[in-house]
């Protein structure tokens, strides 16, 4: 064994070897001296371990075709595009909205090119970066103010902080929820340094549930979107009118964290939970809180709207800039924005609305078309069914969306082989298993991805 440790070549002989010296040229002597040095460590490893038994012959070309596969695959992207055919248009797992091109035209822009970010060019002095959504936002939902930060949860975070630190946040024991990621409200209350003061019970609480809780040390009133849950039965809860006004007349400042946030009316696409953010901020709300990648379809943000004087407090307080929304993302919202002013109609500009609002008609023939393009593989059973899509983002709807998908079957593989195999091939897809059968639901599919499906599909369950 020790001879077999004394034969390993060094680092530089190789490097030097003929084999070497094409790798060096097409991926440069580190890259290539780091692979070789990865590869002899395994050696000397798998030698120590007794595993390796035959002596690695360092002049093959196998040798060298390992070292070179090391590189590329090293240099393949980690974040790497995924096929959506679950049917949920919003999956936090696999990237939420989808972009419209506007918005990614305005990404490249921002990221090409320097830009005004904080700049007034009229006066040539240093403004805000919040300017470039305010009025768009301002315009759109009816709010006096507006900023954006990183995400929602920031948003809440940094409301919360902003008013309520060191004082009392009343909130119903229905609705201390947790999103997700480690998103529990209980706990952003702690963090935001105030004080949670729970009331009501999990099914029921009332306006005077809340009357009697508020007290001198109270400085918020928080409403938060039950979003992934719904409590059914014997339930009552205060209406949001309600809560506003008790809020007002005890001189607290009334919160809601609305999760998805949706501009447009969503309810007649079995969204009936999903308010209008116009519709919350006029019912009294002073803050409403909203992701930016969820139904409003655009990027990765959270904005907090309302009252411009408590938006002012928000936006020269520090937690706000640590959470500051970047220019990408800004470029991106403000494009997306755009697209819900007429003459847009944003149910056919925003990709997370037009998947919502898609004609069964139009998903049925994707579906079509998808089965004949991926039919021509041996022992493969495949067949148009009725399927059921869903908004996702924690948009519980009343009841999914109805969908056409392509169910998969082969006598060969069963479901799960099936969708494991699809989902580490090359082009990676995901889809649901329904009845024993992988199936590939269109509505969350692209036109142009057809081509795509049916070739990685082709691969994945070749026998
Ligand atoms: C999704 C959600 C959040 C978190 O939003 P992010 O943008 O993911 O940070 C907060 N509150 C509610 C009610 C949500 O649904």
């Amino acid at each position: 064994m020790n001879d077999a440790f004394r034969k390993l070549p060094q680092i530089h002989a190789l490097l030097e070897s003929e084999q070497a010296s094409p790798l060096v040229v097409r991926y440069g002597r580190g890259a290539v001296a780091h692979a070789l040095r990865v590869r002899l460590d395994e050696i000397r490893e798998a030698l120590r371990s007794g595993c390796e038994t035959t002596p690695t012959d360092f002049r093959t070309n196998d040798f060298f075709a390992t070292v070179e596969a090391a590189i590329t695959s090293g240099r393949a992207s980690s974040l790497r595009r995924v096929i959506n055919a679950t049917g949920i248009i919003i999956h936090t797992n696999i990237g939420r909205a989808l972009l419209a091109p506007e918005a990614l035209e305005a990404i490249q822009e921002a990221g090409r090119s320097y830009s005004n970010l904080e700049l007034d060019l009229a006066t040539g002095a240093r403004s805000s970066r919040h300017v470039h959504v305010e009025a768009l936002l301002r315009e759109l939902t009816g709010a006096e103010a507006a900023i954006v930060v990183n995400n929602c949860a920031a948003a809440v975070l940094a409301c919360l902080t902003c008013i309520g630190a060191g004082q009392e946040v009343v909130a119903s024991r229905g609705e201390l929820i947790e999103i997700g990621g480690s998103f529990r409200m209980p706990d952003v209350i702690a963090q935001s340094g105030a004080r949670l003061r729970e009331v009501g019970a999990t099914n029921k609480t009332r306006i005077s549930d809340y009357e009697a809780a508020i007290g001198p040390e109270t400085a918020v009133l928080l409403k938060s979107h039950t979003s992934n849950f719904r409590i059914v039965g014997f339930t009552e809860k205060a209406s949001r009118r309600e809560l506003a006004a008790l809020a007002h007349s005890r001189g607290v400042v009334m919160v809601e964290d609305l999760g998805s946030g949706v501009l447009v009316d969503l309810s007649r696409f079995g969204l009936v939970d999903e308010p209008v953010v116009r519709d919350v901020l006029q019912e009294g709300v002073d803050l409403v809180t909203f992701s930016g990648d969820k139904l409003l379809g655009g990027p990765q943000c959270g904005v907090i709207a309302g009252r411009a004087t408590l938006v002012g407090k928000l936006r020269s307080h520090p937690i706000v800039r640590a959470m500051r929304i970047d220019k990408l993302s800004l470029a991106a919202l403000e494009a997306t924005l755009r697209l819900y002013k007429a003459p847009n109609n944003p149910l056919e500009r925003v990709p997370v609305l037009r998947a919502l609002a898609e004609s069964l008609a139009i998903v049925k023939a994707r579906a079509e078309r998808l089965a004949l393009s991926i039919a021509s593989v041996p022992g493969l059973r495949v067949e148009v069914v009725e399927s059921t899509a869903y908004a996702g983002g924690g948009a519980l709807p009343q009841q999914g969306l109805q969908s056409f998908a392509v169910a998969l079957k082969t006598p060969s593989l069963s479901a799960e082989a099936m969708a494991s195999r699809a989902r580490t091939g090359d082009q990676a897809i995901l889809g649901r298993i329904h009845d024993d059968r992988f199936c590939l639901d269109v509505r969350t599919v692209q036109d142009s991805e057809i081509p795509d499906i049916a070739r990685a599909i082709q691969r994945a369950l070749a026998p």
